[in-house]
């Protein structure tokens, strides 16, 4: 939407925009937009905050009236021929007559000039944002660029020296306890080691005297019956003794963490809600879901 200036003369006479009564118009400053007598540039406009840097012109250079704003020469988009009469606050546009009567009847109609200053106050509002944006987006750019002073890279270099200190002493500890348990497991392994192995060798010793009885009686019913229960021995008297041994587990990056980039703008979305049937009490619970998948309730409890 374009909107069309052109200049109109007043026939009215100009008085000076500071004392409101010197008609001998002298400078204009096009900072302030002010036309003002001899007088009140010495005397006002010098005290204007930082008034040295403002462009004051002398009159005959910039012409004495004012700029006027010109709203008759709006044509209507939609219908050729028509000019536009109105804005329409509702729909946001500038409408013709015919434009009213067909679609905007009832909505919130209002003087082109004021829709002018709404769009004007609006435009400014969003020029002012769009600097403020700029501003804070180029001091992070500046900022990424010295990565060594950046303080999200500070901070992340330094929670990775305490997660590597942590896990250092986690090794240690984890180091100390399995040793500990080495120690215990090694003395109750030795202890049933002890009791077996005297077993296994209480039973050999009683079958190599049996076999001695047999070898010197040359008894021939007891060689026959007993000499497979000797050797069946022998051959099981390795069998079930038992050793610890030790697993190594392996380190792994991720053990250490990683590294993700994330993205400001969380999208949630609400996937479920309820309400509860108390009266007094209005509880609604909110299941949420957001981008990286991971769920969380909010609860908010209204009282009515
Ligand atoms: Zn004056
Ligand atoms: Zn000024
Ligand atoms: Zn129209
Ligand atoms: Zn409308």
């Amino acid at each position: 939407m374009a909107f069309s200036e052109s200049v109109r003369r007043e026939q009215a006479p100009v008085t000076c925009n500071l004392c409101e009564h010197g008609t001998k118009i002298k400078w204009k400053c096009l900072n302030c937009d002010l036309l003002m007598c001899a007088k009140c540039k010495e005397k006002i406009h010098v005290k204007f905050k930082s008034a040295k840097e403002h462009t004051v012109l002398d009159i005959k250079q910039v012409g004495l009236h004012r700029k006027e704003l010109d709203f008759s020469d709006l044509k209507c988009t939609e219908h050729s021929g028509q000019s536009c009469v109105m804005f329409c606050t509702t729909c946001d546009k500038l409408v013709c007559t015919s434009c009213i009567s067909k679609f905007h009847n009832g909505h919130g109609l209002v003087d082109i000039s004021e829709g002018y200053n709404i769009k004007m106050e609006k435009l400014k509002t969003e020029h002012k944002k769009a600097k403020e944006k700029i501003d804070e987006l180029l001091k992070r750019q500046r900022e990424l660029s010295h990565t060594k002073d950046n303080p999200k890279y500070k901070e992340i270099l330094k929670r990775i020296e305490v997660q590597r200190k942590d896990l250092k002493k986690d090794v240690d500890k984890y180091t100390e306890e399995l040793k500990g348990e080495l120690n215990k497991k090694w003395s109750d392994f030795q202890v049933e080691e002890v009791i077996k192995v005297k077993k296994v060798v209480n039973n050999l010793q009683e079958l190599s005297s049996s076999a001695d009885d047999i070898i010197r009686s040359k008894d021939i019913k007891k060689l026959f019956s007993e000499c497979a229960e000797l050797s069946r021995a022998v051959s099981k008297a390795d069998i079930g003794l038992s050793t610890i041994s030790f697993l190594p587990g392996k380190m792994s990056p991720y053990i250490v963490g990683s590294l993700q980039a994330l993205s400001n703008a969380v999208h949630i979305r609400i996937i479920r809600q309820f309400q509860t049937d108390t009266t007094k009490l209005g509880a609604i619970f909110l299941l949420l879901q957001t981008d990286n998948e991971s769920i969380c309730t909010i609860i908010c409890v209204k009282f009515v």
